[in-house]
Protein backbone atom coordinates (compact mmCIF):
# COMPACT_ATOMS: atom_id res chain seq x y z
CA UNK A 1 0.00 0.00 0.00
CA UNK A 2 0.84 3.68 -0.48
CA UNK A 3 1.78 5.57 2.48
CA UNK A 4 -1.27 8.08 3.00
CA UNK A 5 1.28 10.80 2.84
CA UNK A 6 2.14 10.28 -0.97
CA UNK A 7 -0.52 11.30 -3.31
CA UNK A 8 -0.83 9.11 -6.19
CA UNK A 9 -1.91 10.63 -9.41
CA UNK A 10 -2.81 9.32 -12.71
CA UNK A 11 -1.60 10.78 -16.37
CA UNK A 12 -3.97 13.87 -17.17
CA UNK A 13 -2.20 16.56 -16.79
CA UNK A 14 1.23 15.19 -17.16
CA UNK A 15 0.86 13.30 -20.51
CA UNK A 16 -0.58 16.56 -21.98
CA UNK A 17 2.30 18.49 -21.04
CA UNK A 18 4.73 15.62 -22.46
CA UNK A 19 3.84 17.17 -26.13
CA UNK A 20 0.58 15.93 -27.18
CA UNK A 21 1.83 12.08 -28.09
CA UNK A 22 2.97 13.04 -31.69
CA UNK A 23 4.62 9.63 -32.35
CA UNK A 24 2.35 6.63 -32.38
CA UNK A 25 4.09 4.20 -29.59
CA UNK A 26 2.79 7.05 -26.97
CA UNK A 27 -1.07 6.72 -27.72
CA UNK A 28 -2.74 5.17 -24.56
CA UNK A 29 0.30 5.09 -22.37
CA UNK A 30 -0.31 6.18 -18.93
CA UNK A 31 2.52 7.52 -17.24
CA UNK A 32 1.41 7.48 -13.55
CA UNK A 33 3.45 9.49 -10.75
CA UNK A 34 3.91 9.60 -7.43
CA UNK A 35 5.55 12.46 -4.82
CA UNK A 36 8.08 11.90 -3.23
CA UNK A 37 10.69 13.61 -1.05
CA UNK A 38 8.73 16.98 -2.50
CA UNK A 39 9.72 15.96 -5.88
CA UNK A 40 7.54 14.18 -8.59
CA UNK A 41 8.08 10.85 -9.76
CA UNK A 42 7.45 8.82 -12.45
CA UNK A 43 6.84 5.00 -12.68
CA UNK A 44 9.84 3.33 -15.19
CA UNK A 45 7.46 0.73 -15.85
CA UNK A 46 4.94 2.98 -17.17
CA UNK A 47 7.92 5.21 -18.92
CA UNK A 48 8.97 1.80 -20.53
CA UNK A 49 4.73 1.29 -21.94
CA UNK A 50 4.96 4.78 -22.98
CA UNK A 51 7.92 4.30 -24.99
CA UNK A 52 7.01 1.03 -26.19
CA UNK A 53 9.74 -0.54 -24.67
CA UNK A 54 10.09 -3.69 -22.68
CA UNK A 55 11.21 -3.88 -18.94
CA UNK A 56 13.60 -5.95 -16.47
CA UNK A 57 14.74 -5.62 -13.32
CA UNK A 58 18.11 -6.98 -12.55
CA UNK A 59 19.65 -6.25 -9.13
CA UNK A 60 19.71 -2.75 -8.68
CA UNK A 61 19.60 -2.26 -12.56
CA UNK A 62 16.67 -1.25 -14.26
CA UNK A 63 16.78 -1.71 -18.21
CA UNK A 64 14.48 -0.09 -20.91
CA UNK A 65 14.87 -1.78 -23.97
CA UNK A 66 13.52 -2.33 -27.60
CA UNK A 67 14.71 -2.81 -31.11
CA UNK A 68 16.27 0.31 -31.14
CA UNK A 69 17.22 1.49 -27.65
CA UNK A 70 18.83 0.44 -24.38
CA UNK A 71 17.89 2.20 -21.44
CA UNK A 72 20.07 1.11 -18.25
CA UNK A 73 19.03 3.37 -14.40
CA UNK A 74 19.97 2.07 -10.98
CA UNK A 75 18.60 2.05 -7.86
CA UNK A 76 19.69 5.29 -5.96
CA UNK A 77 22.54 6.72 -8.33
CA UNK A 78 22.10 9.93 -10.39
CA UNK A 79 22.76 8.84 -13.99
CA UNK A 80 21.77 6.59 -16.56
CA UNK A 81 23.37 4.92 -20.04
CA UNK A 82 21.24 5.78 -23.26
CA UNK A 83 22.35 3.48 -25.85
CA UNK A 84 25.81 3.21 -23.95
CA UNK A 85 26.11 7.04 -23.32
CA UNK A 86 26.58 7.99 -19.89
CA UNK A 87 23.80 10.63 -18.50
CA UNK A 88 23.71 12.31 -15.55
CA UNK A 89 20.17 12.91 -14.51
CA UNK A 90 18.84 15.40 -12.30
CA UNK A 91 17.31 13.71 -9.03
CA UNK A 92 18.70 9.36 -8.57
CA UNK A 93 16.62 6.78 -9.50
CA UNK A 94 14.08 5.50 -6.61
CA UNK A 95 12.50 2.22 -5.05
CA UNK A 96 9.68 3.17 -3.67
CA UNK A 97 7.91 -0.04 -2.43
CA UNK A 98 7.84 -2.26 -4.92
CA UNK A 99 8.17 0.54 -7.69
CA UNK A 100 11.02 2.13 -9.30
CA UNK A 101 10.88 5.84 -10.04
CA UNK A 102 12.55 8.78 -12.05
CA UNK A 103 11.83 12.11 -11.40
CA UNK A 104 9.04 13.57 -13.96
CA UNK A 105 11.34 16.45 -14.72
CA UNK A 106 14.13 13.72 -15.85
CA UNK A 107 11.49 11.83 -17.87
CA UNK A 108 10.46 15.23 -19.36
CA UNK A 109 14.05 17.07 -19.57
CA UNK A 110 16.55 14.31 -19.72
CA UNK A 111 15.19 11.31 -20.96
CA UNK A 112 12.30 12.43 -23.19
CA UNK A 113 14.67 14.97 -25.25
CA UNK A 114 17.21 11.76 -26.36
CA UNK A 115 14.06 9.70 -27.84
CA UNK A 116 12.05 11.00 -29.30
CA UNK A 117 13.20 13.67 -31.60
CA UNK A 118 9.15 15.60 -31.42
CA UNK A 119 10.14 16.63 -27.82
CA UNK A 120 12.53 18.94 -29.26
CA UNK A 121 11.79 22.43 -30.52
CA UNK A 122 12.29 22.24 -34.17
CA UNK A 123 14.63 25.55 -34.45
CA UNK A 124 16.65 26.79 -37.73
CA UNK A 125 20.22 25.49 -37.52
CA UNK A 126 22.66 27.38 -40.09
CA UNK A 127 24.47 29.71 -38.30
CA UNK A 128 26.62 28.08 -35.36
CA UNK A 129 29.02 30.00 -32.76
CA UNK A 130 32.12 28.30 -31.57
CA UNK A 131 33.35 29.09 -28.22
CA UNK A 132 37.31 28.52 -27.70
CA UNK A 133 37.31 29.28 -23.51
CA UNK A 134 39.69 31.56 -21.98
CA UNK A 135 42.55 33.70 -23.88
CA UNK A 136 44.45 36.36 -22.86
CA UNK A 137 45.87 36.35 -19.65
CA UNK A 138 43.19 34.11 -18.73
CA UNK A 139 44.90 30.77 -19.77
CA UNK A 140 42.75 28.44 -18.07
CA UNK A 141 44.08 24.66 -16.88
CA UNK A 142 47.54 24.35 -17.75
CA UNK A 143 49.07 20.80 -18.21
CA UNK A 144 52.97 20.72 -18.27
CA UNK A 145 53.17 21.91 -21.92
CA UNK A 146 50.12 23.66 -23.02
CA UNK A 147 47.84 25.79 -21.49
CA UNK A 148 44.12 25.52 -22.14
CA UNK A 149 43.43 28.16 -23.96
CA UNK A 150 45.85 27.47 -26.79
CA UNK A 151 44.36 23.72 -27.07
CA UNK A 152 40.45 25.60 -27.53
CA UNK A 153 41.66 27.97 -30.35
CA UNK A 154 43.06 25.02 -32.10
CA UNK A 155 39.60 22.86 -31.53
CA UNK A 156 37.84 25.44 -32.05
CA UNK A 157 39.29 26.48 -35.78
CA UNK A 158 39.43 22.86 -36.62
CA UNK A 159 35.55 22.11 -36.02
CA UNK A 160 34.73 25.43 -38.10
CA UNK A 161 36.72 24.38 -40.51
CA UNK A 162 34.86 21.03 -41.04
CA UNK A 163 31.54 22.54 -40.09
CA UNK A 164 31.81 24.93 -42.80
CA UNK A 165 32.58 22.61 -45.26
CA UNK A 166 29.43 20.65 -44.24
CA UNK A 167 27.51 24.13 -45.62
CA UNK A 168 27.49 25.98 -41.96
CA UNK A 169 28.27 29.41 -41.52
CA UNK A 170 30.05 29.73 -38.48
CA UNK A 171 31.40 32.33 -36.02
CA UNK A 172 33.65 32.27 -32.97
CA UNK A 173 33.76 34.30 -29.80
CA UNK A 174 37.49 34.93 -30.48
CA UNK A 175 40.10 33.65 -33.07
CA UNK A 176 42.96 35.23 -31.45
CA UNK A 177 44.78 34.90 -28.25
CA UNK A 178 42.74 37.62 -26.32
CA UNK A 179 40.78 38.15 -23.09
CA UNK A 180 37.01 37.98 -23.93
CA UNK A 181 34.62 37.91 -20.64
CA UNK A 182 31.72 35.22 -19.96
CA UNK A 183 28.68 37.75 -20.28
CA UNK A 184 30.33 39.02 -23.62
CA UNK A 185 30.57 35.18 -25.59
CA UNK A 186 26.69 35.19 -24.81
CA UNK A 187 26.57 39.20 -26.27
CA UNK A 188 28.60 37.68 -29.15
CA UNK A 189 25.99 34.70 -29.85
CA UNK A 190 22.93 37.08 -29.83
CA UNK A 191 24.14 39.52 -31.84
CA UNK A 192 24.74 37.39 -34.79
CA UNK A 193 21.45 35.42 -34.05
CA UNK A 194 23.16 32.36 -33.68
CA UNK A 195 21.12 29.29 -33.94
CA UNK A 196 23.60 27.28 -31.40
CA UNK A 197 26.54 27.99 -28.91
CA UNK A 198 29.15 25.48 -28.51
CA UNK A 199 31.98 26.41 -25.57
CA UNK A 200 34.86 24.61 -25.99
CA UNK A 201 36.91 23.64 -22.89
CA UNK A 202 39.70 21.10 -21.32
CA UNK A 203 39.93 19.48 -17.74
CA UNK A 204 41.91 19.78 -15.14
CA UNK A 205 41.36 17.90 -12.02
CA UNK A 206 43.85 17.01 -8.53
CA UNK A 207 44.39 13.46 -9.49
CA UNK A 208 46.63 12.97 -12.47
CA UNK A 209 45.01 9.91 -13.93
CA UNK A 210 41.59 11.07 -14.71
CA UNK A 211 40.92 11.03 -18.17
CA UNK A 212 37.88 11.64 -20.23
CA UNK A 213 35.37 14.04 -22.20
CA UNK A 214 32.25 14.77 -20.31
CA UNK A 215 29.46 17.69 -22.31
CA UNK A 216 27.85 19.86 -20.11
CA UNK A 217 24.01 21.48 -20.77
CA UNK A 218 22.12 24.43 -18.65
CA UNK A 219 20.57 22.78 -15.40
CA UNK A 220 17.01 23.36 -15.42
CA UNK A 221 15.16 25.43 -12.53
CA UNK A 222 14.85 23.32 -9.33
CA UNK A 223 17.25 20.82 -9.80
CA UNK A 224 21.09 20.97 -8.50
CA UNK A 225 24.27 20.89 -11.28
CA UNK A 226 26.03 18.03 -11.29
CA UNK A 227 28.34 19.00 -8.74
CA UNK A 228 26.49 20.73 -6.39
CA UNK A 229 24.38 20.03 -3.35
CA UNK A 230 22.16 23.44 -3.89
CA UNK A 231 19.13 23.45 -6.03
CA UNK A 232 17.99 26.66 -7.54
CA UNK A 233 14.46 27.37 -8.36
CA UNK A 234 15.76 30.73 -10.54
CA UNK A 235 15.37 30.22 -14.34
CA UNK A 236 17.72 31.79 -16.73
CA UNK A 237 17.68 32.95 -20.17
CA UNK A 238 18.80 29.74 -21.00
CA UNK A 239 16.68 27.26 -19.25
CA UNK A 240 14.08 28.45 -21.99
CA UNK A 241 15.89 25.85 -24.21
CA UNK A 242 16.12 22.83 -21.50
CA UNK A 243 14.81 20.55 -23.38
CA UNK A 244 17.05 21.04 -26.65
CA UNK A 245 19.76 21.82 -24.57
CA UNK A 246 19.81 17.95 -23.31
CA UNK A 247 19.80 16.36 -27.04
CA UNK A 248 22.49 18.72 -27.96
CA UNK A 249 24.74 17.78 -25.27
CA UNK A 250 23.96 14.00 -25.73
CA UNK A 251 24.69 14.29 -29.32
CA UNK A 252 28.47 15.86 -28.79
CA UNK A 253 28.94 13.67 -25.98
CA UNK A 254 27.96 10.63 -27.95
CA UNK A 255 30.17 11.50 -31.24
CA UNK A 256 32.70 12.75 -29.49
CA UNK A 257 33.60 9.63 -27.13
CA UNK A 258 33.41 7.97 -30.22
CA UNK A 259 35.33 9.60 -32.32
CA UNK A 260 38.54 10.47 -29.55
CA UNK A 261 38.04 6.65 -28.43
CA UNK A 262 38.31 7.95 -25.03
CA UNK A 263 36.85 7.57 -21.77
CA UNK A 264 32.78 8.62 -21.62
CA UNK A 265 32.57 10.59 -18.76
CA UNK A 266 29.05 11.57 -19.84
CA UNK A 267 26.66 14.62 -20.07
CA UNK A 268 26.36 16.52 -17.06
CA UNK A 269 24.69 19.55 -15.91
CA UNK A 270 26.12 23.17 -14.71
CA UNK A 271 25.14 26.68 -14.42
CA UNK A 272 28.53 28.29 -16.21
CA UNK A 273 27.35 31.70 -16.94
CA UNK A 274 27.57 31.01 -20.97
CA UNK A 275 25.17 28.12 -20.62
CA UNK A 276 23.10 30.66 -18.09
CA UNK A 277 22.57 33.55 -20.41
CA UNK A 278 23.23 31.72 -23.84
CA UNK A 279 20.18 33.56 -26.60
CA UNK A 280 19.79 29.46 -28.40
CA UNK A 281 20.48 25.69 -27.13
CA UNK A 282 23.87 25.68 -25.92
CA UNK A 283 26.45 22.92 -25.01
CA UNK A 284 30.26 23.17 -22.85
CA UNK A 285 32.31 20.55 -24.04
CA UNK A 286 35.50 19.60 -21.59
CA UNK A 287 37.41 17.43 -24.44
CA UNK A 288 39.86 15.99 -21.82
CA UNK A 289 42.08 16.64 -18.89
CA UNK A 290 45.51 18.35 -19.55
CA UNK A 291 46.16 17.23 -15.99
CA UNK A 292 46.95 13.71 -17.50
CA UNK A 293 50.19 13.36 -19.21
CA UNK A 294 48.58 10.96 -21.47
CA UNK A 295 45.80 12.88 -22.75
CA UNK A 296 47.79 16.37 -22.48
CA UNK A 297 49.99 14.89 -25.01
CA UNK A 298 47.09 13.80 -27.40
CA UNK A 299 44.84 17.09 -27.07
CA UNK A 300 48.19 18.84 -28.63
CA UNK A 301 48.75 16.62 -31.13
CA UNK A 302 47.18 17.51 -34.74
CA UNK A 303 45.76 14.35 -36.02
CA UNK A 304 44.03 13.88 -32.06
CA UNK A 305 42.43 17.53 -32.44
CA UNK A 306 40.89 16.59 -35.74
CA UNK A 307 39.61 13.68 -34.28
CA UNK A 308 38.29 15.62 -31.49
CA UNK A 309 36.79 18.35 -33.73
CA UNK A 310 35.55 15.51 -36.13
CA UNK A 311 33.25 14.39 -33.16
CA UNK A 312 31.89 17.89 -32.22
CA UNK A 313 30.96 18.62 -35.66
CA UNK A 314 29.56 15.27 -36.25
CA UNK A 315 27.65 15.43 -32.77
CA UNK A 316 26.45 19.03 -33.89
CA UNK A 317 24.91 17.30 -37.20
CA UNK A 318 23.64 14.68 -35.69
CA UNK A 319 21.43 16.77 -33.10
CA UNK A 320 20.54 18.71 -36.42
CA UNK A 321 19.42 15.39 -37.87
CA UNK A 322 16.92 15.58 -35.18
CA UNK A 323 15.80 18.90 -36.07
CA UNK A 324 15.04 17.77 -39.08
CA UNK A 325 13.13 14.54 -38.67
CA UNK A 326 9.42 14.80 -39.65
CA UNK A 327 8.56 11.02 -39.49
ZN1 LIG B 1 37.93 26.10 -19.16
Amino acid sequence: MLNPAVTKYFIGVTMLWIGLAESSVVRGANVRYVQLYGQQYVYLRDVAAYYGMQYAVKDKEIILFSKYSRLVFTVDKKYCTVNGTKVTLLFPAVKYNWRRCISSMDFLKTVDPILRHWALWKHRLARIMLDPGHGGHDKGASGKRFHEKTITLALARKVANLLIRAGYEVSLTRNSDRFIDLRQRADAARQIKADIFISIHANKADNSSVTGSESFCMTPAGANSTYSRQASGKIFPGNRYDVNNTALAYWIQRSLTAAAQNSDRGLKHARFMVLKEAPCPAALIEVGFLSNPGEEKQLGEEAYQWEIARGIAEGIQRYHYQLKRRE
